[in-house]
């Protein structure tokens, strides 16, 4: 009998396993739902972006993934691959001001 155990209100071990053999059915269902959305928006901003010619389809030098970059004003440019990691020389190269600016909010800051 359990009864020893339904009296300390503790769950059996095979009812935690069943607990977490539904935790997992419902993460893996919350995961599979959050993926199918993920792919659906990408579809959309994929074929939005191209539809308005904001698109820009490179590879990466490093690892030759297809790389999709958004050519959006509000929207910095990646700096690093999301496959392999790498820098990516962006199309706009840093401009003197740039540098020259950094140097002196670093040196104002150290004054
Ligand atoms: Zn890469």
């Amino acid at each position: 009998m359990t009864r020893s155990r339904k009296s300390s209100g503790k769950a059996t071990a095979k009812q935690n396993q069943q607990s977490i053999a539904q935790m997992q059915g419902v993460i893996n269902e919350l995961v599979n739902a959050v993926t199918n959305d993920m792919g659906r928006l990408n579809g959309i901003m994929y074929a939005l972006l191209k539809d308005l010619d904001k698109l820009k389809e490179d590879n990466c030098p490093h690892c030759g993934q297809v790389l999709f970059e958004p050519q959006l004003d509000l929207l910095p440019p990646s700096t690093h691959c999301p496959s392999c990691g790498e820098a990516l020389n962006t199309d706009e190269q840093k401009t003197i001001d740039d540098f020259v600016n950094w140097d002196e909010g670093k040196s104002s800051e150290e004054e």
